[in-house]
């Protein structure tokens, strides 16, 4: 499988050559050439699998440089009862006849970017230790990619995290995963100011390409393909667990952000598992909503951005959309370099008319949106009707989940944190604390360490240039 840039400028590389890339040359972003196809009889085939040898099936066919005897050992030591809590890994939980719950956040940070982060973690060691060299890793973070990537990465040889995240700003759970972490290839830089600041010391540090290339920095981010690739597993898995027989559609719920969760749903489609429809939630950050119900994507302002009770879906724009966007286009670079011009120029992308609207319908995704008062609503009413406690993200996703399944279609709502990690949410909502799970007892008390720096690109260049490996 080769790997082209959605804006039609880099040459076509490897899986391996792509891993520790961001951006492309050209500004785009990675997608592979084309979407391997599964029949129904390759499905049927997969049904019985387990987690990592499903994953074995699906990855492979993305990451063909890599190996087989190597990917399956690297799979297999990330997706096990001992990492993830369960030989299921995602295992589904049946709220009623009908509605499913996909619980994706039972990894070490307790939210689902551990699922395709712990892989991350071993591709990275497996791919630095065949070229040799170091990487520093310069993220910056509002809470659960902070903590899921430190965890994938503690320990690792030749790796070190550099991870900026606003002081004070993050929930005490959240913060504590990440600082009370004692680990010397962990870094964690606490910025006095915003999540904004933090994105824009990382924005201008990866500009500065002498900077970039001296310290070996690179990133994590969400547009990272493996990430995508490792995430598209669990639709199948899911698929699986819930449908009767194969080819029966079923719809997935899911709260967005950056767009890299249901990205990999519509890939998923792509690759012939029958998604009924796939439903994106948004919360008050509704530009993702907006453009799936009017064809209009219209990037808001950082001061446009609400801090709501579900703060992972926090976005002014949505990083990984750009590659549906590319499909949109029939894959066609040029005319996605000059939507994108349109993009940076003027903080839109209109694709309200043409055969547009009819293009987006035929990919099975639409939207809705969710408020704080929608949240507390639906984390109360599945509290009192199924007894399971839901975390704010899931919950939006559950509210427009229910308004937008088609009748009779199986809905799989996904999970993607636990409550504990929004514990003040959950007690507005409850009137009582969430639960947590055993070995987290009195995580906010232990030892912290972090360094805190003015909001100040120099100060953390001059901070990383000192550390990195
Ligand atoms: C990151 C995150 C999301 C958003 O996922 P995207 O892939 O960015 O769309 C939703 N919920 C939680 C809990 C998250 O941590």
């Amino acid at each position: 499988m080769r790997y082209i840039s959605t804006r039609g400028g880099a040459s076509p590389q490897g899986f391996t050559d792509i891993l520790l890339e961001g951006l492309a040359a050209d500004g785009g972003l990675y997608v592979p050439e084309t979407y391997p196809a599964l029949n129904e009889d390759r499905l049927a085939a997969l049904r019985a699998l387990s987690y990592p040898a499903l994953a074995f099936e699906i990855l492979s066919l993305y990451a063909d440089d890599l190996p087989a005897e190597d990917l399956r050992a690297m799979l297999g030591r990330v997706y096990n009862a001992r990492v993830f809590g369960s030989e299921e890994v995602t295992p589904v939980r049946t709220l009623e006849p009908g509605l499913h719950l996909l619980r994706l956040s039972n990894g070490p940070t307790l939210a689902f970017k551990d699922v395709a982060m712990q892989l991350l973690g071993q591709l990275f060691e497996y791919v630095l230790a065949r070229r040799g060299g170091a990487l520093n890793i310069l993220g910056a973070t509002s809470g659960d990619t902070g903590s899921s990537a430190e965890h994938a990465m503690r320990g690792k040889a030749r790796i070190r995290v550099f991870m900026l995240s606003p002081h004070r700003r993050m929930s005490p759970f959240q913060a504590a995963q990440m600082y009370a972490l004692d680990e010397p290839n962990i870094f964690n830089i606490a910025i006095r100011g915003v999540f904004d600041d933090c994105q824009d010391i990382v924005k201008a540090l990866g500009g500065d390409l002498e900077f970039k290339a001296a310290c070996r920095i690179g990133a994590v981010n969400s547009i990272n393909w493996a990430r995508i690739a490792a995430q598209i597993v669990y639709y199948f898995k899911a698929y699986f667990a819930v449908a009767r027989e194969v080819g029966e559609p079923l719809a997935f719920a899911v709260p967005t952000g950056n767009f890299g969760n249901v990205l990999a749903g519509y890939i998923a489609r792509r690759m012939g598992l029958p998604v009924g429809r796939l439903i994106l939630a948004t919360n008050e950050n509704d530009v993702l909503d907006e453009f799936f119900r009017t064809g209009r994507y219209r990037v808001r302002a950082a001061s446009q951005v609400h801090a709501t009770s579900s703060p992972s879906m926090d976005i002014s724009k949505a990083s990984n959309f750009e590659r549906y966007v590319f499909d949109l286009t029939d894959r066609d670079g040029a005319a996605l370099r000059s939507l994108w011009e349109g993009v940076d120029q003027r903080g839109l992308l209109d694709l309200s008319g043409g055969d547009h609207r009819r293009r987006i319908q035929a990919t099975g995704l639409v939207s809705g949106a969710s408020s704080h008062a929608e949240r507390l609503a639906t984390i109360r009413r599945i509290w009192n009707d199924h007894g399971v406690m839901v975390d704010t993200h899931t919950a939006d996703g559950i509210k427009v989940g229910l308004e937008r399944r088609p009748q009779g279609m199986p809905l799989v709502c996904l999970e993607t944190a636990q409550p504990a990690k929004f514990a003040a949410t959950i007690r507005e909502a409850l009137g009582r604390d969430p639960e947590r799970p055993p070995g987290y007892e009195g995580l906010e008390a232990r030892p912290q360490r972090f360094d805190l720096l003015e909001a100040d690109a120099q100060a953390v260049k001059a901070f990383i240039r000192a550390r990195a490996g």
